[in-house]
C-alpha cells in the first residue's frame, strides 16, 4: 500500500484536531458555566445623559470624576476591594486600564443614601460611550468580590457573575493569584418580591401598609429587598402625605 503512510499522517491530524476540540468543549460549549448562559447586563439608554470625565482611580472601587467643573468621588456599589496588598493594587490597575482617559455615565441606588460616611457618592458607573457596566466588569474579571451594606438593585446579577468568575478561577480566584481577596461580611440572599394584591381587593386607602427606610425617599412592599434591614411601617396614605414615592423595583400600590 503506497498511500498508507500519508493516510496515517492525515489520521493523526484528525485525531489531534478531535482531541483538541474535545478539550475545548467544557469552555466553549454550553452548560451551566458557559459565559453565554449568564444573564445579560442591563442595556441602558444614556443618550442625552451627561458623561463624567474620569480624573483618577483611587482604589478598586473608588473613582474621581468631574462634570461641569465639579469633582465628585464615586464609591462603586456592590464591590468589596481589599484595603491593602497586591489584590488591591491589581484591582486599581485594572480599573485604571478600563477607564483612564474615559468618561462614565453615573447612576445611583434609588433607596440608598446618596453618599457614604466619607461623603463619596454610591454609584453605578457605565463607561461612555459603549455602556460597559463597570461595577459588573470588576466582578466578571475577578478583580472584586460582591459586598454591600444594604441590598441593591443589581445584586443578583453581580452575584451570578461572581459565582461564575470563582468557578472558572478568574483573577483573584485563580490558584496562582498572589493574594486572594478575603471574605467580606456577607449579605443575605435577596428576598422574594411580594405577591400582588388578590383580585377584587383594591390596594388603595388608609388600610394598606407600606414600608419606608430611615434614609430612603421611596415606599415599598414588605418583602422588597430595600426594606430587609429594618423599615418603618406606614399606611399608604401616610406615606404619600409625607412625600414618599413608590419604589420602581417592588412596585407597591400607588
Ligand atoms: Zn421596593
Amino acid at each position: 500500500m503506497k498511500n498508507s503512510p500519508k493516510l496515517g499522517v492525515a489520521h493523526r491530524w484528525l485525531l489531534a484536531l478531535l482531541l483538541g476540540a474535545l478539550t475545548l468543549l467544557p469552555v466553549a460549549g454550553g452548560g451551566e458555566w458557559a459565559e453565554d448562559a449568564l444573564p445579560k447586563p442591563p442595556l441602558k439608554d444614556f443618550e442625552n445623559r451627561p458623561a463624567f470625565e474620569v480624573l483618577d482611580v483611587r482604589a478598586g472601587n473608588v473613582l474621581v470624576v468631574r462634570l461641569s467643573g465639579e469633582n465628585r468621588i464615586l464609591r462603586l456599589i456592590g464591590l468589596y476591594a481589599p484595603k491593602s496588598g497586591s489584590a488591591e493594587d491589581e484591582a486599581r490597575a485594572f480599573l485604571l486600564r478600563l477607564l483612564q482617559g474615559e468618561s462614565v455615565y453615573v447612576e445611583y441606588e434609588q433607596d440608598w443614601p446618596l453618599r457614604d460616611r466619607q461623603d463619596r457618592f454610591w454609584a453605578y458607573a457605565y463607561r461612555a460611550p459603549d455602556g460597559l457596566f463597570v461595577n459588573l466588569e470588576l466582578i466578571r474579571q475577578g478583580y472584586a468580590r460582591l459586598s454591600a451594606p444594604e441590598p441593591f438593585e443589581h445584586q443578583k446579577l453581580l452575584r451570578t457573575y461572581e459565582l461564575w468568575a470563582r468557578k472558572i478561577q478568574k483573577g483573584v480566584w485563580s490558584p496562582r493569584a498572589p493574594q486572594r481577596v478575603q471574605d467580606p461580611p456577607r449579605s443575605q440572599p435577596a428576598a422574594q418580591r411580594a405577591a400582588p394584591a388578590p383580585p377584587g381587593q383594591p390596594e388603595t386607602g388608609a388600610h394598606v401598609k407600606v414600608y419606608v427606610t430611615k434614609h430612603g425617599r421611596k415606599y415599598h412592599r414588605k418583602d422588597c429587598y430595600h426594606v430587609r434591614r429594618g423599615a418603618l411601617e406606614l399606611t399608604l396614605k401616610e406615606a404619600k402625605a409625607k412625600g414618599y414615592t413608590p419604589c420602581s423595583h417592588c412596585k407597591p400600590p400607588e
